[in-house]
């Protein structure tokens, strides 16, 4: 499923297959935006923001998609045969060499460039974690915020206001590789705990940003992986989509739940991430939550 790292390297080629280059057609789906309107200009811009992705037009215009769960980005040579449907076409973009389609995207719209600073699903995003200058502790500060304190830890990595770019895959590794239960609230983890998990998941996300596959147990993503024997077992996740398989760590079933006000499924190692709130120096304290 399409999380920051994916957006990222979809503004990549998007970037390269577009920028400079003139429209010579558009359109949208049933009912999406008229991007009739941007035929004939140049694109100026393509660029992700967490999970948005963000093409812009030198007639001040700029096309804004999130994938959600389905959607997807595809770049396609003129005359080359389309790997979906054209009926799930929802924004399709030609330039003189190359075709970019974007597919079952639900949030497709063309906006007034101006706009975007005021639009409220772009403006009230949080540091988006695969930005060069991305202020993580600007964002543990957004995570710090009262409206947050009994939201789950696993809740609050989702929430694309306090910082923007992980999914649920991510959020799910992260909180394991830094032994941190996914169900404490917010207000039982110790601020260094939380910088420690935004640090994680930039550098999970930095990782993956070219691709080809999304994985979290490299060796190059720190020490995690040379101790627990991940590659013997040829995964790329360590707990995402393993329920009931032996913890990679310790050997523990990998435990699942849907949970959260958007229900989402969570996965975990209840001995590696006992429930159980987190301190600053990395213990456990006594108050079990579960
Ligand atoms: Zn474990």
């Amino acid at each position: 499923m399409p999380e920051g790292d994916t957006l990222y390297r979809t503004a990549v080629v998007l970037r390269e297959v577009l920028t400079g280059r003139e429209v010579t057609a558009a359109r949208g789906g049933i009912a999406g935006p008229a991007l009739s309107r941007v035929v004939g200009t140049h694109v100026d811009r393509v660029g992700a923001q967490g999970k948005h992705l963000l093409v812009g037009f030198d007639n001040a215009l700029t096309l804004h998609t999130h994938l959600r769960m389905h959607g997807s980005w595809h770049r396609y040579r003129p005359g080359e045969r389309w790997r979906r449907p054209p009926s799930r076409a929802v924004a399709v973009i030609e330039v003189p060499t190359a075709i970019a389609v974007c597919f079952d995207a639900p949030t497709v719209e063309l906006l007034d460039t101006r706009a975007l600073a005021i639009h409220p699903a772009l403006a009230r995003l949080g540091p988006d974690l695969l930005a060069p200058e991305a202020d993580l502790r600007a964002a543990v500060q957004r995570l710090r915020d009262p409206s947050r304190a009994e939201l789950s830890i696993g809740e609050a990595l989702l929430d694309q206001t306090a910082q923007a770019g992980l999914g649920n895959v991510y959020r799910s590794e992260v909180c394991f590789i830094e032994r941190v239960d996914p169900f404490l609230p917010v207000a039982d983890i110790a601020d260094d705990v939380l910088q420690r998990l935004l640090v994680t998941a930039r550098r999970l996300l930095v990782a993956n940003r070219l691709g080809p596959s999304r994985t979290t147990t490299r060796d190059a993503l720190g020490g995690e992986a040379t101790d627990t024997g991940p590659r013997r077992h040829g995964g790329r996740l360590y707990v995402y989509g393993r329920a009931g398989r032996p913890c990679l760590r310790c050997g523990t079933p990998i435990r699942t739940r849907v949970a959260g006000a958007v229900p989402r499924r969570t996965y975990w190692c209840p001995a590696c991430q006992p429930a159980t709130p987190r301190t600053d120096d990395g213990t456990s304290a006594s108050r079990p939550r579960r």
